[in-house]
């Protein structure tokens, strides 16, 4: 499937806001978002004071940055919209849900990954099972309950468990507990929306609105 290959970086300043798109360097003093002159952020760039934002720009906007912090292109952005629509309850909530389920986003949160494009490549791989059957398909819905594990070559890796060490540093979300000698995780709960630290700047009741036009 394609997917954008630029400067991830990039992203955060189209949208000036915080994507977490590179791990551990967007938590570190050297993420651009740090320095205004390199942020783009309004108040530094003259073209953020001149332009004000149409309603519908502003809904883009909201829209774009949710699906670059999950990793996704449009089309299946939009289907998983289309998903959380039909289900019951607010359709904004349950696309959070949704997109809280795929499992590439599961991986990362395990530390398995820096990233979620990392875990998308270790899932693309076949390097992560799913209560013991392998999944090669990042936007796989992942179920309350199910476990993740990964391949016997993923284990070894270095990558993976330098990934693994930050987690005892940082630590993991509620939702989801993790075995770190066993590398095996248990995707326990699905979060509520507030939980869910990097969406506090946006706003997907906008995504809905843009999406119901
Ligand atoms: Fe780059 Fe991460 Fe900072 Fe975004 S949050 S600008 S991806 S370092």
């Amino acid at each position: 499937m394609a997917r954008y290959i630029g400067p991830k970086c990039r992203l955060c300043r189209a949208e000036r806001a915080k994507l977490f798109l590179k791990g551990q360097r967007c938590l570190s003093a050297h993420c651009p978002m740090n320095n205004p002159s390199e942020s783009g952020l309004p108040g530094k760039d003259p073209r953020a004071r001149s332009k004000k934002p149409t309603d519908y720009g502003t809904m883009l906007r909201e829209k774009q940055k949710l699906k670059r912090l999950y990793g996704m292109l449009e089309k299946q952005f939009f289907l998983t919209f289309e998903t959380a629509s039909k289900m019951a309850g607010k359709t904004g909530e349950n696309l959070i849900k949704l997109l809280e389920c795929r499992l590439d986003n599961i991986v990362f949160r395990m530390h398995y990954a820096a990233s979620r494009a990392q875990a998308s490549q270790l899932v693309n791989h076949g390097h992560v099972f799913v209560n013991g059957k392998r999944v090669d398909i990042p936007s796989y819905r992942v179920k309350v309950g199910d476990s993740i594990s990964l391949s016997p070559k993923a284990q070894k890796m270095v990558l993976v468990k330098e990934n693994l060490a930050e987690l005892s540093k940082n630590g993991t979300v509620p939702w989801i507990t993790l075995d770190i000698d066993a590398m095996k995780g248990s995707f326990n709960a699905i979060p509520q929306r507030s939980e869910v630290k990097e969406l506090e700047n946006i706003n997907e009741q906008l995504v809905v609105e843009l999406y119901s036009r």
